[in-house]
């Protein structure tokens, strides 16, 4: 047995390290992500895979603790990945995982990771992804991805969740502001929290207009507005059942196989395309590729010509 296979025996067997090295390297885009994916892919598929988003200081991370403590109470075991595009901190050990992990008090039936972007360009919605196939072959029930706003990144790492949750606030704006941002298109279920401002009751109004003025048939997700307020974990067993709803609801509409489907499209698309721009890199960097830059340069050979002869190389 190789070194990566014992590593996800271990995982497999419920080693807390070996995880979270095996997330460290996909994290990282090491060489072994190859093997490592192709070890653990028989024992993936069996996750709810939940997205949390809204903007910054709704009470996302407030509401993402509360739901993990609910969910542990049903004994399901529940991973939080954090991700945040602009933050170049990431890894299992940044302060604000231990804070987080601290609420949890050394439970191992709760797991959190942070992801940033370590000066990578692009790439962390992939990155995510494998995170994500790598916490459910470790055998978490639920893994909650919650990402810092709602940025067109953030809004991209969101479509690998099969129900994404809305969190929104009086302070967020007005219903238009959540059409603008492409929330709507994106959203199965809204919260509205800190329901304990004055302004909450409006918005939550607006929100269920809204989402009546959608198209509906008998046998569309009409999508909930609840109201929670994170802070004293009121609504929050509510809001677990609206979520709920939502799974069950994809299980019998067949959406759930679907979006399944399409999350291992989008994986093998992205492992083309980042190959694709590894020998890309590369591609210029050998003789003949200097060679084959002269002649761009000389207009002797135009582009497309260029990328032909790269891509049959
Ligand atoms: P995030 O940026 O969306 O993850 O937001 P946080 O969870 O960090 O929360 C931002 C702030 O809002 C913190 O100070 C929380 O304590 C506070 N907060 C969270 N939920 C509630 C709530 O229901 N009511 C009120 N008044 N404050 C809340």
């Amino acid at each position: 047995m190789d070194r990566i296979q014992q590593l996800v025996k271990d995982m497999l067997a419920g080693h807390r390290l070996s995880l979270a090295r095996l997330i460290s390297k996909v994290e990282n885009r090491d060489n072994d992500v190859a093997s490592i994916l192709q070890s653990i892919y028989p024992h993936t598929g069996r996750a709810q895979v939940w997205g949390i988003t809204g903007p910054p200081g709704a009470g996302k991370s407030t509401l993402v603790d509360r739901i993990a403590v609910h969910l542990r109470g049903l004994n399901k075991r529940v991973a939080i990945v954090a991700v945040d595009p602009s933050s170049p901190f990431s890894g299992g050990a940044i302060l604000g995982d231990r804070i987080r992990m601290q609420q949890h008090s050394g439970d191992i039936g709760v797991y959190i990771r942070s992801l940033g972007t370590r000066g990578k360009h692009g790439g962390l919605s992939h990155a995510t992804k494998e995170v994500v196939m790598v916490l459910d072959a470790a055998g978490f029930d639920v893994i909650l991805v919650e990402t810092a706003g709602v940025g067109q990144t953030e809004l991209e790492i969101l479509r690998l969740a099969q129900t994404v949750l809305v969190v929104l606030v009086p302070e967020s704006g007005d219903s238009i502001q959540v059409m603008k941002a492409g929330l709507m298109e994106i959203a199965d279920v809204f919260t509205v929290n800190k329901c304990d401002r004055p302004e909450a009751d409006k918005l939550v109004r607006e929100l269920v207009t809204m989402v009546g003025m959608g198209a509906h048939d008998e046998h569309s997700w009409m999508i909930p507005v609840k109201k929670t307020e994170a802070l004293r974990d009121l609504g929050v067993a509510e809001l677990i059942e609206s979520i709920n709803a939502h799974q069950e609801y994809l299980m019998h509409s067949g959406a759930r196989e679907k979006k399944a489907r399409e999350f291992l499209k989008n994986e093998v698309a992205d492992i083309l395309t980042e190959r694709l721009s590894q020998t890309l890199m590369q591609a210029f960097e050998t003789s003949s590729g200097k060679d084959l830059l002269e002649d761009l340069f000389m207009r002797r050979v135009d582009p497309y010509q260029a990328a032909d002869i790269i891509s049959n190389v």
